[in-house]
């Protein structure tokens, strides 16, 4: 099978770009999700086996359910050590971008990203990236910038000499993207690299419990709340939504992560096709974070650019909204009632 993404003059690039650097700087999203995480991780560990010691920043933190992952705890968050990632990046030869498509989803990470005088390889799989970088490996149809990744190694001919602490983030990261190859993984391609990846000694049931079966009791409890007492159904929109307010989270022991995934159960109502949650900001007021899922062709990222300054993929997007959680909720409305593709 051909799996191979990139011309043998982009191989030879990518290759002589890491060679020449030294000091190599791996950065993610803010919010970092399983892909973010997984493809920054299993970066930084194939980089090391090929002897660099690359550093892997991440804007803010990620969720308990991803902590499990090997390599995060030399993981730096922008967020508590500013002056130090600003210096890094300031010196880094080669700075990694990867699972996002502009600075700005680097958050407050944006400015020094930006200003950094390093070579810069991009790794995505977001629609229309609009980031100044040397190298740009963009593909959207793949399912994960973990797939990307591996896919780079294994054209660059290195499989041989990926470990375990490698394979890991990469296929969790493939899988959190895919909802657990639910969705966005109907390529066989994907197939063939998860059985490479299970030569490597990765355990797949374990990495999906590690994620998926890792809840508090405060979040099953959160997401019973939201099942009974806030999910709105629009069936004529075969759509639905539902709000968490800050009293909402408080009352639930909300942590970083508790939320994630909720937005997905309203589409296994028979005849749902977009789901969208609304979440209140546990610090700053007046900000509101949106999630959305759809499903076939239903672009949310259409809908989350117009409504809801954001974007995403076709069927996951997200954005924010600055404003009460009562406006918000009549945006929703109004989104849902007007939008057409
Ligand atoms: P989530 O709902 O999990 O926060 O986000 C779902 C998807 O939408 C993710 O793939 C994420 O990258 C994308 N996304 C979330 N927020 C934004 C945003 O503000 N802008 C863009 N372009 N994509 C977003
Ligand atoms: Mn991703």
């Amino acid at each position: 099978m051909n799996i191979n993404i990139l011309t043998d003059f982009e191989v030879e690039q990518f290759c002589r770009i890491v060679d020449a650097s030294d000091k190599i700087v791996i950065c993610c999203h803010q919010n970092p999700d399983g892909d973010a995480l997984g493809s920054s991780l299993g970066m930084a560990e194939y980089l090391r086996t090929m002897g660099k010691e690359p550093l892997v920043v991440v804007p803010d933190a990620f969720p308990d359910f991803l902590q499990w992952m090997p390599g995060t705890e030399r993981v730096v968050r922008y967020d508590k050590y500013k002056e130090r990632v600003d210096a890094v990046l300031a010196e880094a030869d080669l700075v990694m971008c990867l699972d996002f498509n502009t600075p700005g989803r680097t958050d407050k990470m944006a400015d020094a990203l930006v200003a950094s005088p390093a070579s810069k390889i991009l790794i995505d799989h977001h629609l229309d990236p609009d980031i100044d970088v040397e190298m740009k490996i963009s593909q959207p149809e793949a399912s994960s910038t973990c797939e990307l990744v591996f896919r780079l190694i294994w054209q660059i001919g290195d499989f041989e000499s990926v470990t375990r602490k490698c394979a890991v983030p990469l296929y969790c990261g493939m899988m959190t993207d895919t909802g657990g190859f639910t969705y966005n993984s109907t390529r066989p391609e994907i197939f063939f690299i998860i059985s490479q990846l299970l030569t490597k000694g990765i355990n797949k049931d374990k990495i999906y419990r590690n994620v998926y079966n890792n809840y508090s009791e405060w979040r099953m409890r959160l997401m019973g709340h939201v099942l009974y007492n806030r999910l709105v159904v629009m069936p004529e929109q075969h759509a639905s939504y539902f709000i968490l307010t800050r009293r909402d989270l408080k009352k639930f022991h909300y942590v970083k992560g508790d939320a994630e995934g909720l937005v997905n159960m309203p589409l296994q109502i028979k005849g749902m096709r977009l789901s969208i949650s609304l979440r209140e900001d546990t610090e700053r007021d007046n900000l509101v974070w949106v999630s959305l899922r759809s499903v076939d062709d239903f672009p949310c990222n259409r809908m989350a650019e117009r409504y809801f300054n954001g974007g995403g993929h076709l069927n996951a997007s997200g954005g924010r909204l600055t404003c009460t959680i009562e406006e918000a909720e009549k945006r929703v409305r109004e989104a849902i009632c007007n939008f057409r593709p």
